[in-house]
């Protein structure tokens, strides 16, 4: 649908197409003229169940007959068993619930100061973070995050790391030297998503768990991207041979009800007592039943197979396509379903020629397209996925 001019209220910082959706099922959206989309964007990595997914609404119909919001100032059954259930799932001793992947960041990088303070090293507050990082548009997310762009104007003074020490990625001996006593941790995403779809060498996260023991730092994960079963995995991290202590996710936790939440060891929690950290909404009764039915999904015998199987197939196609297009010199990127095209065609092109075929993307930074679909997403829909790609090739080549 063509939004009509007459709406003029909400504040502009985002560069949205002229499209709204009326109603959404499965890994399909629907205008208002009733025109259909596959949507490979899934709101930007969050709806993991598609739309309208039966159990997600049963279990959210259900909750919401009942009970919405009591506060954290009284215990919230659903929510401890929420906890549980990503403790089991997880490196996880405890889990502290918020509303979105800014509010993991935030937490996770206070819980990260505030563990080195209970223990008398208050001298140790620096993170270390890396080119390309996205982690969350609030102070502490652009602080973290290595686009300046979005800093300017916001920042108290201009030129300041703001606790935060910036390495390129990949060379452990440059991070190694930027490590001094007053490190406090090491924030990475192990899949870089905004950044373009930068899959993390394994042997370079196992890497950094060695330094961050030699060293008493933390080592902190930023999965709200890629958390959630996106990569094939319940957590991308399980690809390695190593855990985080501390760990941020939202987006796919709730399949498109707001919830994020940070998870932590045992060690780390250490400190965080009543009046360190809150969050009025942070897993509410809504919230947490959503959550525990997402959860309950992906880690259903063989949903992740699905994700890893439908990935590989669609990253074997893609990649038959750089011989059919070599113009375009294509680069395909990603792991499970977080997947990125990089092409010698700008990334906004691609995205708009594949929208007015009916495919919705995302754009990334490097010029990259990124592609996430839900991840129940079926192999008859990758394939029409693919058929609008190999179309787009076609007149771009
Ligand atoms: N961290 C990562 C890795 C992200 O990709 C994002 C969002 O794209 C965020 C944090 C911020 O999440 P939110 O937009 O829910 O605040």
């Amino acid at each position: 649908m063509i939004v009509n001019k007459k709406y003029n209220s909400v504040l502009q910082t985002y560069s949205r197409s002229n499209l709204s959706f009326e109603k959404g099922e499965g890994v399909w959206l629907y205008t208002s003229e009733g025109k259909k989309y596959l949507d490979f964007a899934s709101g930007i990595a969050v709806n993991s169940l598609g739309h309208s997914h039966p159990k997600l609404i049963k279990a959210l119909n259900e909750q919401a007959l009942k009970l919405w919001h009591t506060s954290n100032l009284y215990i919230i059954e659903e929510q401890e068993k929420l906890a549980l259930q990503l403790c089991d799932l997880s490196f996880a001793k405890k889990v502290f619930f918020c509303n979105s992947g800014a509010e993991a960041t935030e937490g996770t990088v206070k819980m990260i100061r505030h563990y080195h303070y209970s223990k008398g090293n208050s001298h140790k507050k620096n993170i270390v973070v890396f080119n390309d990082a996205f982690h969350g548009r609030t102070m502490t997310g652009i602080s973290a995050g290595s686009n300046s762009m979005h800093r300017k104007g916001f920042m108290p003074e201009e030129e300041s790391n703001y606790g935060f020490v910036r390495c390129s990625l990949g060379d452990i001996n440059e991070l190694a030297n930027k490590i001094d006593k007053n490190t406090a941790a090491i924030l990475i995403e192990p899949i870089q998503g905004e950044g373009g779809v930068n899959v993390v060498d394994l042997k370079y996260l196992e890497n950094l768990r060695e330094l961050c023991d030699k060293n008493n730092i933390i080592l902190a994960f930023d999965e709200v991207q890629c958390g959630i079963g996106r990569t094939g995995k319940m957590f991308a991290y399980e690809w390695s041979n190593i855990e985080p202590d501390i760990m941020g996710i939202a987006k796919g936790l709730g399949g498109g009800f707001p919830v994020g939440a940070v998870l932590l060891n045992e060690e780390v929690s250490f400190g965080m007592a009543p009046g360190t950290h809150g969050s009025t909404f942070g897993g509410n009764y809504l919230a947490a039943k959503v959550s525990e039915a997402v959860l309950n999904e992906i880690s259903s015998i063989g949903f992740l197979s699905n994700v890893i199987v439908l990935g590989d197939f669609i990253k074997k196609e893609l990649n038959g396509y750089k011989e059919k297009y070599p113009k375009l010199e294509l680069e395909v990127l990603g792991k499970g379903l977080m997947l990125g095209i990089k092409s010698s065609i700008k990334n906004t092109i691609l995205l708009e020629e594949s929208r007015e075929r009916g495919l919705l993307a995302v754009s990334a930074g490097n010029n990259v397209l990124r592609l996430l679909p839900p991840l129940n997403l079926k192999k008859q829909e990758a394939k029409i996925a693919l058929g609008i790609l190999d179309n787009v090739f076609k007149r771009l080549n």
